[in-house]
C-alpha cells in the first residue's frame, strides 16, 4: 500500500500551472513524466535592448513618480516592512517609498539570533503573524516561527505586491532634507539618496552627487548603531538637532515594551521605529526576540498618519 503510493507519486507528471508544455500535448507529458520537452526546449525570443528597456523604463518612471512621495520609510528590516504593510494597506491612496541600503531586504531578520533559524515573538505580536497567515508554534506567552526567513520573505512579498509601494534597494539615505521656518523651527521634509555603492566610495571618487525624494513624513527604521544603523538619529544628533543616547544593556522585558511605547515622531516630520529608537532613548537591547520590531512598525504607521494629516 505504502510503496504503491510512492510509485504513483513518482510516476505522476510534474506540472507548472499554465505552462505551455509539449505544445499542449498533455498525453506526451504524462507518458514522459517531464514538464517540458527538454531536447527541443527553447525560450521565446528576445532582443537584448528589450531587456534593458523593460527594466530602465519602469525604474525611471518610478523615480519620477516617487520623487514626490507621501511617506518615505528608511530601512526595510522587520520594523520598516511591518510599518509599510500596515500603512500601505490602510491607505492605498498614499505613495510610499521604501529606501533600503542593502540589495536584500530584511535587515537582521533572516535569522532568529545567534545564527539560529527559529524566530521568537512575544504576544500580542502573534496578531500580526496571524494577519500574514504564517504558521507558528504557540508556546503560551510567545510564539515561534520555524524560520525567521519565512517571516521576512512572507512579509516582504506582501508589501512588494501593494500597488502604492516602491522599494528602492541598493540605495541608501545619506542625508535628510530639512526646512527652516521663519521662527527658526526645523522639520524633516524628505531624504537625500544615493546608490549604496556610490555612498561607500565618497572618499575615493568625486562627482557623486545624490538624488532626493520629498515627503511629508519620513519614518526611520535603520536599526541600532552599526556601519549603517541608526542613520537618521545620528544625522540629526550630529547637527545638534536631536539628543542621541546610546542603546542600553540587554533586558528583554523592559526593552520590547520601551521600543513599542516609545515609537513616535522624534523630530518634526521624522518618526522613528524599531531598534533605531534605542539610540535615541537609551532603551535596553533585547536580543533575538522580534515582537517589538513588528509592533513598533505598526505603531509607527499610526503615528505617521497623524503627522501626515497634521502637515
Ligand atoms: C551584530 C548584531 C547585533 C544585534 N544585536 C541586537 C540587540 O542588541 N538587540 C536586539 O534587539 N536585536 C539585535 N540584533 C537582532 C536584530 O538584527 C535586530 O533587533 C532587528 O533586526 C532590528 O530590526 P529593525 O527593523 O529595527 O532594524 P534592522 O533589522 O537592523 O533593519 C534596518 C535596515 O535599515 C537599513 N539601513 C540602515 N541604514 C540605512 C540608510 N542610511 N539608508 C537606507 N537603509 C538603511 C539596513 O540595511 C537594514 O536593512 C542584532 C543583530 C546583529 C546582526
Amino acid at each position: 500500500m505504502g510503496s504503491s503510493t510512492i510509485t504513483e507519486t513518482q510516476n505522476a507528471p510534474l506540472s507548472l500551472q499554465g505552462a505551455n508544455i509539449f505544445n499542449g500535448d498533455s498525453s506526451l507529458a504524462n507518458a514522459t513524466n517531464a514538464v517540458f520537452d527538454w531536447p527541443s526546449f527553447e525560450f521565446a525570443p528576445i532582443r537584448e535592448s528589450e531587456v534593458s528597456r523593460a527594466m530602465t523604463s519602469r525604474y525611471f518612471k518610478d523615480l519620477d513618480k516617487y520623487a514626490e512621495s507621501d511617506i518615505v520609510i528608511v530601512g526595510a528590516g522587520s520594523a520598516g516592512l511591518s510599518c509599510a504593510y500596515v500603512l500601505a494597506t490602510a491607505r492605498p491612496d498614499l505613495k510610499i517609498a521604501i529606501i533600503e541600503a542593502n540589495v536584500a531586504v530584511g535587515g537582521g531578520c533572516f535569522l532568529g539570533g545567534q545564527l539560529f533559524s527559529a524566530m521568537v515573538l512575544r504576544k500580542p505580536a502573534d496578531e500580526f503573524i496571524k494577519e500574514l497567515g504564517i504558521d507558528y508554534d504557540d508556546e503560551g506567552n510567545f510564539i515561534v516561527i520555524k524560520h525567521a526567513a519565512l517571516f521576512i520573505t512572507t512579509l516582504s512579498s506582501k508589501v512588494l505586491a501593494l500597488p502604492n509601494v516602491k522599494l528602492f534597494n541598493a540605495t541608501c539615505v545619506e542625508d535628510l532634507i530639512t526646512r527652516t521656518a521663519a521662527s527658526g523651527d526645523v522639520n524633516v521634509a524628505g531624504v537625500v539618496t544615493n546608490w549604496t555603492l556610490v555612498s561607500m566610495h565618497h572618499d575615493d571618487q568625486s562627482c557623486m552627487d545624490p538624488n532626493t525624494i520629498n515627503a511629508k513624513v519620513v519614518i526611520s527604521c535603520t536599526g541600532h548603531d552599526g556601519p549603517m544603523g541608526a542613520f537618521c538619529v545620528k544625522r540629526l544628533a550630529a547637527q545638534g538637532l536631536l539628543k542621541r543616547n546610546r542603546m542600553g544593556c540587554l533586558d528583554m522585558n523592559r526593552a520590547e515594551d520601551a521600543i513599542v511605547r516609545g515609537t513616535r515622531e522624534v523630530f518634526p516630520g521624522l518618526v522613528c521605529a524599531g531598534m533605531e529608537l534605542s539610540e535615541c532613548d537609551s532603551s535596553n537591547r533585547m536580543g533575538p526576540t522580534f515582537g517589538a520590531m513588528v509592533l513598533s512598525g505598526v505603531h509607527a504607521a499610526e503615528v505617521a498618519l497623524k503627522v501626515y494629516e497634521r502637515i
